[in-house]
């Protein structure tokens, strides 16, 4: 990124932001410049009053003055040091504000984005920036001193021009020098920097090698040592070279900078001192010209530490900016939307569906495929096969790199997600429990929104509701000890009819999707769960999932996914007939289930 776009952006972003959530800050760093230059006038102002005073013929209206600009330097420092401790504390505020904000914008993000490497990479680097606030910090102070600096400096050669315009040209033409050479010498260091990171990666790795005692042993019978000492010691020599090489040039800029600076401060400070010999100028004078000019250079290792600090802080800030304006782009919901009828069960059409992760290897390749609206189909497979991938393309959390999915004959692209999810009830694995109340488990809405009868409903049908009754607060009574040491854990069985009562809720979903939510349970209470799935979707269009081909045989539709494509499609009878893939799995899946269950019977 171009260092200029970096910064417009970065400090785009934060002010935007500030000015939105925080707009008392925008107001404190505002004053914080105004007070902080008023402070360093002031400042300047002191002690030439004083020496007037000293100096002069009346001394009443200069004693005067004096104390009311020292009044005046003491307010304005405490009033500037109250409102950084303000400013300190809205920074924080506004630090939290974007990371419930960076988190909402994850929540409603395109799922395939967020689960991504680049998408978890971006998320973790802007989550870092908000949640520690160095980064804000660091912009606003880099940007406020950066303010102050161009403001003082302006303000400082305006009034020594009154003196000698041609001083301000001497001393902004050997502060552009300096500039130039201080620039170049952090610019060498920052080169220094990398090099010296990328070898010392290396060189510690060897440093680790010697101290790893599991590989001591491999050094010792392969007589390692010579060999790693000869490269630790390449590896060092390289480390010296940077060093030496970057420290030549480090040390020489520094020695211009230094001339530069000794040669802009001898020419002002000399012509000062001639001036009040030659009574130019009052010795009160002498002092505040001699105040501004020491102000005026440290001007120039200011403005450039500032523009570090500025620098390094939008960097940061840039890495959110960038996270907003990624999922932006990748926001769920499409503009023109056509509904998924509410009123029919789902019908389902892959046609020539390709689907891959990395963009390269397809995990779904390929695929032409038709669930009619209300029929009970069985997804197998090997792990890895593609299956899960497969239902999250169905449920909408992936889009097709190419090919097509219809939902009754509607391309699914052109519906909303959230118009497509109120028609899904689907179960993944690991059960997905709350630290809320029994009901809204059921719901996963709010209390006050969930329809209590409903949920009872459901809970009677799944067979948990007596269980529920038990409990001293029945429906509210919270769940998980996550947050509540009172809460309560169901067994595995329980958590199973939870899930089903969940999806039953949905009174709109017609279609179920079950990814393996069996799959911490054994084969057979599997087989179980599954069979009482089937009894409870009625007309809904099914699809089970499960890499344990007894769970699902019962169905009428079995379809093998192998490698990312279609390998089988017929029942349970009829791939056992083919001889294929599907069942030489059965096969073995039948022998190991079989061995299992004597090794039990024999234990
Ligand atoms: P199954 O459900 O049949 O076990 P999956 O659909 O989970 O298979 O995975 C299919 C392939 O895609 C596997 O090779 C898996 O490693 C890969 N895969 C799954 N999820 C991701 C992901 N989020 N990023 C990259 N690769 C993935």
């Amino acid at each position: 990124m171009k260092k200029d776009n970096m910064l417009r952006k970065g400090i785009g972003f934060l002010l935007s932001n500030v000015l939105k959530k925080e707009p008392l800050l925008l107001v404190m760093v505002i004053l914080c410049v105004l007070l902080t230059l008023a402070s360093s006038i002031l400042f300047v102002y002191i002690p030439s009053y004083a020496v007037a005073m000293i100096d002069g013929n009346s001394a009443v209206p200069f004693l005067t003055n004096l104390i009311w600009i020292t009044i005046a330097y003491v307010s304005v420092s405490m009033i500037c040091s109250g409102v950084q401790g303000g400013r300190g504390m809205r920074q924080l505020y506004i630090g939290r504000n974007l990371l419930y904000s960076l988190f909402l914008r994850r929540l409603n993000a395109r799922y395939e984005y967020t689960e991504s490497d680049t998408g978890q990479k971006a998320y973790e680097k802007a989550r870092q920036v908000c949640l520690w606030g160095a980064d804000i910090r660091q912009l606003l102070e880099g940007l406020m001193s950066l303010i102050v600096c161009v403001a003082s400096f302006a303000i400082y050669a305006s009034l020594l021009s009154r003196l000698a315009p041609w001083l301000i040209l001497v001393m902004v033409g050997l502060s552009g020098l300096n500039y130039i050479t201080l620039n170049g010498t952090q610019r060498a260091n920052d080169r220094r920097m990398d090099e010296q990171a990328a070898e010392m990666r290396k060189y510690f790795y060897l440093i680790n090698t010697f101290q790893n005692t599991k590989i001591g042993k491999d050094i010792r019978l392969y007589n390692m040592n010579d060999w790693l000492c000869t490269v630790m010691d390449k590896s060092l020599c390289r480390l010296r070279k940077i060093h030496n090489r970057f420290q030549t040039r480090i040390l020489a800029s520094r020695a211009v900078a230094i001339s530069t600076a000794l040669l802009r401060d001898g020419i002002a400070y000399s012509y000062l001192i001639y001036q009040a010999c030659n009574h130019n100028i009052t010795i009160g004078e002498f002092v505040l010209y001699f105040g501004m000019i020491n102000q005026l250079t440290g001007f120039v290792s200011a403005c450039i530490q500032s523009y570090g600090t500025l620098r390094l802080g939008c960097k940061g800030i840039s890495a959110v900016s960038d996270y907003f304006t990624e999922t932006e782009e990748l926001a769920h919901d499409c503009q023109d939307s056509s509904a998924l009828d509410s009123t029919s069960n789902v019908s389902i059409e892959l046609r020539d569906v390709c689907f891959s992760y990395d963009g390269c290897h397809n995990v779904l390749d390929h695929i032409d495929l038709k669930i009619e609206a209300g029929e009970k189909v069985a997804l197998v497979g090997t792990n890895g096969a593609g299956k899960t991938t497969l239902v999250k393309l169905l449920c909408g959390l992936y889009t097709p790199q190419s090919g097509q999915l219809l939902l009754n004959g509607q391309p699914a692209e052109e519906m909303t997600f959230s118009q497509r999810v109120e028609r899904i009830g689907a179960v993944f694995q690991g059960c997905l429990i709350l630290p809320y109340s029994i009901a809204e488990n059921v719901s996963m809405k709010p209390y006050e929104e969930t329809d209590i009868l409903q949920v009872e409903d459901c809970l009677k049908r799944v067979g948990l509701y007596e269980a529920v009754c038990q409990f001293p607060s029945g429906l509210q009574t919270q769940m998980t000890r996550a947050v509540d040491e009172g809460g309560i854990e169901l067994s595995g069985g329980q958590q199973q009819k939870l899930l089903m009562a969940r999806m039953l809720y949905r009174r709109d979903a017609s279609l179920w999707l079950l990814d393996e939510p069996t799959a911490a349970l054994d084969a057979l209470a599997e087989s179980e769960t599954y069979a009482f799935f089937h009894t409870l979707c009625g007309e809904r269009t099914c699809i089970y999932i499960s890499h344990r081909l007894a769970s699902t045989r019962f169905l009428d539709r079995i379809i093998l996914l192998d490698e990312g494509h279609i390998a089988e499609d017929g029942s349970h009878e009829e791939l056992l007939r083919n001889q294929g893939k599907y069942a030489h799995l059965f096969e073995m899946q039948s022998k190991y289930y079989q061995e299992e269950e004597n090794a039990n019977e024999a234990s």
